[in-house]
């Protein structure tokens, strides 16, 4: 049996957020690209949706002061092909080339991925890695949580409350740094079997700032602490990439799966963080 769908479309954000405190069983909707998955599964019902696609506020790519915006409605490919990400933050188009197809780039949106916080997405370690902060909104509050730090708490669960609107996604820019990412996955654009993001920068080649975030492994993203501190002062040779990666190995949880031993996904977590980081060293010239 079909069940009949009350369905909202608000035209701001204020609306959207009153409507969600007065249906708190009302699912919302981005770009549904996972929503239809689960609403297909039956695991999730739409007998209530308050479609966002409505609110004109929350698409707005944008950068001021050191900080690249990038309200919640924008898309993958928004991002892929924005002027403005590729200028500031090439990482982040270059992540969001890797999602899908250009059918459910178009369609599914940064704001949806956080909030479905699927550990093998394409985001994640690109949050992590350049320490970005999720905003939301509720009808009487609004919030602010830091990738790093308690966003992506389990397994496709993010710190976003049932009665918060994710609204924007704030990312500080570094001034002079190399990125490189890297993906596994069973075929081209797949979800990811690991994936990494670094950020690289440095001073007479001496290594000034290193952040490594790897996700696909674990039910969260992870960053690699004991990696990053070991590469800041080191002089970035081949060598000590080389030793940086196996120390990324060494240190990064993964789990198993019927398909995958944790043996290979050790081994990629070291090979893809040795390719991140020399295109990372590479991009700083
Ligand atoms: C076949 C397929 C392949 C994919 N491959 C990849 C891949 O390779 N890499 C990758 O990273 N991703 C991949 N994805 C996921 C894709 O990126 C989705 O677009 C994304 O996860 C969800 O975004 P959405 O806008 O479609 O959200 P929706 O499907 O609309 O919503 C997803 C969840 O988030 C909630 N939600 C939506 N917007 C908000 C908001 N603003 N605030 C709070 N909660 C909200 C919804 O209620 C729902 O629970 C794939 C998806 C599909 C279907």
């Amino acid at each position: 049996m079909i069940s009949e769908t009350t369905y909202h479309r608000p035209d701001s954000l204020d609306q959207a957020c009153n409507l969600l405190s007065e249906n708190p069983e009302a699912v919302l909707l981005s770009g549904c690209q996972s929503l239809g998955l689960l609403s297909k599964e039956g695991i999730i019902s739409l007998d209530t949706v308050i479609d966002l696609n409505g609110v004109p506020e929350l698409s707005d790519i944008s950068y001021k002061n050191g900080f690249l915006h990038i309200g919640a409605l924008a898309t993958h490919r928004d991002i892929e092909t924005s002027k403005t990400v590729q200028k500031h933050l090439p990482l982040l188009s270059t992540a969001a080339t890797q999602i899908a197809d250009v059918q459910i780039r178009n369609a599914g949106t940064i704001g949806g991925a956080c909030a479905y916080a699927d550990p093998t997405a394409d985001y994640p370690p690109v949050l992590m890695a350049t320490n970005a902060t999720i905003h939301s909104q509720s009808s009487t509050d609004s919030f602010e949580y830091t990738a790093r730090d308690g966003f992506f708490i389990d397994y496709y669960q993010s710190a976003i409350g049932p009665e918060e609107i994710i609204t924007s996604i704030k990312i500080p820019l570094p001034e002079n740094a190399g990125y490189g990412f890297e993906k596994l996955a069973y075929r081209k654009n797949d979800r990811a079997i690991v994936n990494v993001a670094a950020i690289l920068e440095s001073k007479d080649g001496v290594c000034t700032r290193s952040d490594i975030s790897v996700a696909g492994v674990w039910d969260t993203p992870l960053l690699a602490n004991k990696t990053m501190e070991f590469l800041i002062g080191t002089e970035l040779t081949e060598e000590t990439i080389s030793q940086a990666s196996d120390m990324a190995r060494e240190e990064i949880l993964v789990c198993e799966d019927p398909l995958i031993s944790i043996e290979y996904r050790s081994a990629m977590v070291g090979a893809l963080t040795k390719k991140a980081l020399t295109i990372a060293k590479e991009d700083l010239s």
